[in-house]
């Protein structure tokens, strides 16, 4: 077993490995020119054929870590399925779906499928029948294919396990070995993981031969990640969330909680002053979740409230602000929550709630990040500034989808061409398999929901509301 841990700015260009031309020209394409440091850590020893166990924090690109060396190795030619990503829920699997059509567009008749439960089982088999390359799904949902025969997994070369680590959290571990006991012996084994608990090294130790171990466990630069404690009176946690928000005015913040019933008490606090907050909880239907997700990413909604739980894994861009409205016990599950702000080139804010219950905790952080923590009152915020904080952008939702052979392009079109808008007030766009969400700025959401009535999407005439935040 190695052990390398390259330093942040130690990443070599793509161009350094054994690529296809089509991949390189699509990295180049996709403005992927220097590996991240997992990238550069991995990427060459999982290329080289050997089984992986790769720990990095969320965001630092593990995804092209393992899509990459499972592309190179799958013949586009061969009807099955040749390489299977397991991961912890359907979020998680869309995004992983998602990231690999991405990397794999240069072969346009690739296909990736997700299977995932939630959604009946027999749409799955006929897709299944028709052939697909890559599977990506939950375990749970894998394993009842597997049951009934309509997965097979004879000329499978790639295993991957992404997020091992949640989905041991989550309870998957039965289905896992199921899973894994019905894969080719012969095969090569990817496991990503944010954490390294002693579950992750059974299983290792069971379905990996003769691992390579690559570990970035990399301090955060606190140069980029500000980190403040706020020195609370237990009965202030709550109404100190919307002090925070007025005062740093961020447009992202994700603000965790430790137990769902104080999300949503939060929310409803937030929502009350009128604060456009969302949250995420193992409860919600499918749909309510993607909105969700969709509207936080997007830039329409300035506030998601969550779990670790409900939060671990989502590839969330352009943080400005973590807030511990609680703190967590745990110093690794700290660092890794503030870790989600300050990405890239971008600055952060962290900045924790305390109780004088909760000292305790920041000192035990204090010695793992080998830092001083900050203090600072509540009092000393400006309430200078009340004017409402209103994310920029409006999701409009156009009902139609990836079933209905929508692309992105299709509704920029809609909105640059005939609706007159210019390409500057639209955001993102996400198609969903029934429905297409596309963030707005917020002053011409509601023209653009009457234009687009008006208009055609697609030559078709579509419906489209602006989900309400
Ligand atoms: P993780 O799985 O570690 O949480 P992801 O694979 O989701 O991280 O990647 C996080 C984001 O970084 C994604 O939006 C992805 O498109 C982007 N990304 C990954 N690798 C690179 C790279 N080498 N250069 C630029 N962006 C990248
Ligand atoms: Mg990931």
């Amino acid at each position: 077993m190695t052990d390398i841990a390259p330093t942040a700015d130690t990443t070599a260009p793509f161009t350094d490995l054994p690529l296809s031309p089509a991949l390189q020209a699509t990295l180049a394409q996709l403005g992927y020119l220097r590996m991240t440091p997992i990238q550069a850590a991995s990427l060459p020893l999982a290329l080289a054929g050997h089984d992986l166990i790769a720990q990095a924090k969320t965001g630092s690109g593990k995804t092209a870590a393992f899509a990459l060396p499972l592309l190179t190795r799958l013949n586009p030619r061969r009807f099955a399925v040749q390489a299977m990503v397991l991961c912890p829920t359907r979020e998680l699997a869309d995004q992983v779906a998602q990231e690999i059509r991405r990397l794999a567009r240069a072969e346009d008749n690739i296909k990736v499928l997700t299977l995932c439960g939630g959604t009946t089982m027999r749409p799955q088999r006929d897709s299944l029948a028709h052939g697909a390359h890559i599977v990506v799904g939950t375990p749970g949902r894998i394993m009842d294919h597997l049951e009934r025969g309509s997965l097979a997994l004879d000329a499978l070369n790639t295993l991957v396990l992404d997020e091992a680590d949640r989905m041991l959290d989550m309870g998957f571990h039965d289905d896992i070995v199921y899973v894994a006991s019905h894969c080719p012996a012969k095969r090569q084994t990817l496991l990503f993981s944010a954490t390294y608990p002693p579950g992750i090294a059974e299983l290792a130790g069971r379905f990996l031969r003769d691992p390579q171990t690559v570990t970035l466990t990399e301090q955060h630069a606190g140069s980029k990640i500000r980190q403040r404690f706020y020195d609370i009176k237990h009965e202030e946690r709550l109404q100190a969330v919307g002090v925070l928000l007025k005062h740093y005015r961020p447009v992202s913040t994700l603000a965790f909680c430790n137990t769902k019933q104080q999300c949503r008490d939060l929310v409803a606090l937030l929502q009350a002053q009128g604060f456009h907050a969302l949250t995420l909880n193992g409860d919600m239907e499918q749909r309510e979740r993607d909105q969700v997700l969709i509207q936080f990413a997007n830039r329409s909604c300035s506030v998601l409230v969550a779990t670790d739980v409900a939060a671990r894994g989502l590839d969330i861009p352009q943080l400005e602000a973590v807030i511990n409205v609680d703190m967590t016990p745990d110093p690794e599950v700290h660092i890794h929550r503030i870790g989600r702000t300050g990405r890239g080139d971008e600055d952060g804010w962290a900045l924790s709630l305390c109780s004088p219950a909760d000292r305790r905790r920041v000192g035990a952080l204090a010695q793992a990040m080998d830092s001083e923590p900050e203090w600072h009152t509540l009092g000393s915020l400006q309430s200078g500034n009340d004017a409402p904080l209103v994310p920029p952008m409006v999701t409009l939702q156009l009902l139609g989808g990836r079933k209905d052979k929508i692309r992105p392009g299709d509704v920029l079109g809609a909105l640059t061409g005939e609706a007159g808008f210019t390409r500057e007030q639209v955001g993102k766009i996400t198609v969903t398999d029934q429905s297409t969400y596309v963030a707005v700025l917020r002053e011409i959401a509601d023209e653009a929901v009457r234009r687009l009535s008006r208009g055609k999407v697609k030559g078709k005439s579509v419906k489209v509301r602006a989900l309400a935040d």
